[in-house]
Order: structure tokens, then C-alpha cells, then sequence
């Protein structure tokens, strides 16, 4: 993270703010979106605040990267029969609001076109 400003999710993590929580473990948590583009669309949040996006994440700890995967499954399991869109948005032009590391996961009747 570039900003000093505790991110909205950060913020989340924090309970500063509400969210419906769906999943959480000492490295990650999931919540369901508050702008839902999907039936089923979970946000999957690593705690840390170390990386603005999926490619620094990737580079810097593929483990912790590897772990939002599986918990993406483990909440397709439960939630959409185990098939999912996972989405990273990387940069503004990208569609990217929240410059702290998230994955999107949406499933259950998805909509034609993109996220955004
Ligand atoms: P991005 O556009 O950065 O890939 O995704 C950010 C996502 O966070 C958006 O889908 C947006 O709806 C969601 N979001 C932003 N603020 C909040 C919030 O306060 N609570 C929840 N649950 N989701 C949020």
C-alpha cells in the first residue's frame, strides 16, 4: 500500500466498519460484496496490507496467493455448486477501487459481460 490511509477493507478486518463476514482464518477473510454483480459475489481479502494488487502478491508470497484459491473453492463449494469466476482487478483502468489485494469470487447465475 502506498497510502497511509487504512483501506476500506483494512477497515473491515479491523470491525471498524460492518461487513457480512463468510469466511475468515489468520490470513484472509471473505465477506459478501455490498455492490453484488453476481448471485453469489464474496470479496477474499488477505489481512495483510502489504500488497495493492495481484502481482506484487504473486511475486512477493505465492503461498498466501495460493490460499485465497482455496478458499475461493471452499466458498464455491458451499455456495455455487463448486464452479466460479475469480477476479483480480489490477489497476484503475482495470476496474480496481481498493488498492489492497482482493479477489472476487462470483458464481450462481452469472450475468453476460464483466465485473465493473
Ligand atoms: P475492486 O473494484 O477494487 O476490484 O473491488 C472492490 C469491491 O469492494 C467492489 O466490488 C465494491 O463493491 C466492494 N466494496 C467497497 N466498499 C465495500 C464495503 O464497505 N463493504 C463491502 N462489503 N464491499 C465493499
Amino acid at each position: 500500500m502506498t497510502s497511509t490511509e487504512p483501506s476500506v477493507f483494512t477497515r473491515i478486518i479491523r470491525r471498524e466498519i460492518p461487513a457480512d463476514v463468510v469466511y475468515e482464518d489468520d490470513s484472509v477473510i471473505a465477506f459478501n460484496d455490498i455492490a453484488p454483480q453476481a448471485p453469489v459475489h464474496v470479496v477474499i481479502v488477505p489481512k495483510t496490507e502489504a500488497y495493492r494488487d495481484v502481482v506484487e502478491l504473486a511475486a512477493a508470497d505465492s503461498a498466501l496467493l495460493a490460499h485465497v484459491v482455496e478458499v475461493a473453492k471452499q466458498i464455491a463449494d458451499q455456495r455455487t455448486g463448486g464452479e466460479f469466476r475469480l477476479i483480480f482487478n489490477n489497476g484503475e483502468a482495470a476496474g480496481q477501487t481498493v488498492f489492497h489485494v482482493h479477489a472476487h469470487v462470483l458464481g450462481g447465475g452469472l450475468a453476460e459481460g464483466t465485473l465493473g
